[in-house]
């Protein structure tokens, strides 16, 4: 997969470039990473890249004109990489962080790892100029309902998740879909050695080797802590045919 990150702060970036499993993912170029920094398409001797915004109010504006030639930099980038794979209309779009955009999710995140590659522009200060937006964007994601200084961290957040669902990025690719939301529930209790700890030790079932009954114990584990951590993703969950028979047991199990 194909990354290019417009920011003025590319040295953030080592942080997905060169460690663990993205890091691992760069080096056997399963994926690339492009920074671009606007400033190094200002004309200007300080590499001004933001004004003060119209209409007056705080803080500053990230301009237009560098960020357009950012992007037609980062769409050239993308048009040589896959140009020389012989794919001739790349699926890449140029993708805005932003706290107004849709708030990032599983499912978007394995939507968007469908694509060959994504331009990340990362704002600063009280963002971008809208008319760049307006005429170049194609997509804007938020991490959440909270406002952070830069939109660095979240394309690092959207960069990462995407990442580790790409296949044979993970040492098993069944890690990513064992993981919370991918079946629509939380992730179920890990345990690893010692077998006891603080006078707890591992759930019997986990070491009984019998691995209908460890599916089971995990899925009723998935199913207590969905409900009582995110009862918003349980009244969504809609479970299998062998999961509609363990919730039964476990009703019965209630009731009795
Ligand atoms: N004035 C903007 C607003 O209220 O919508 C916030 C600007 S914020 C201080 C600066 C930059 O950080 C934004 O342009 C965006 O790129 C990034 N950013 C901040 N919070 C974010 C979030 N929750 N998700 C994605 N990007 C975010």
């Amino acid at each position: 997969m194909f990354f290019a990150v417009i920011s003025i702060m590319p040295q953030m970036f080592m942080a997905v470039r060169d460690f663990g499993i993205t890091g691992r993912a760069v080096a056997c170029e399963k994926v690339v990473i492009h920074t671009i920094n606007p400033r190094d398409f200002t004309t200007d001797n300080y590499k001004r890249i933001d004004e003060r915004t119209f209409g007056g109010g705080p803080g500053m504006v990230m301009m237009a004109e560098p960020l357009e030639k950012a992007i037609l930099h980062a769409k050239k980038l993308a048009e040589d990489h896959f140009g020389q794979q012989g794919i001739s209309s790349p699926q890449c779009p140029v993708v805005h962080l932003s706290p107004q955009g849709r708030v990032l999710d599983e499912s978007s995140v394995v939507a968007f790892a469908q694509y060959d590659g994504m331009i990340l522009l990362c704002g600063r200060y009280e963002g971008i100029d809208e008319r760049l937006l307006e005429a170049y964007v194609d997509a804007e994601i938020s991490v959440g309902d909270y406002v952070l200084t830069g939109g660095e961290l979240p394309a690092m957040i959207v960069m990462d998740s995407i990442i580790r669902r790409l296949p044979s990025v993970m040492g098993d690719d069944h890690s990513a879909i064992q993981d919370s939301f991918v079946d629509g529930l939380l992730d179920y209790p890990h345990y690893t050695k010692p077998l006891v700890f603080h006078g707890q030790a591992v759930p019997e079932v986990l070491l009984s080797g019998h691995h209908a009954n460890i599916a089971k114990w995990r899925f009723i584990q998935q199913v207590q802590r969905t409900k009582l951590r995110r009862p918003d993703l349980w009244e969504k969950f809609t479970p299998n045919k062998e999961q509609v028979k363990w919730l039964k047991v476990l009703d019965d199990e209630v009731k009795s």
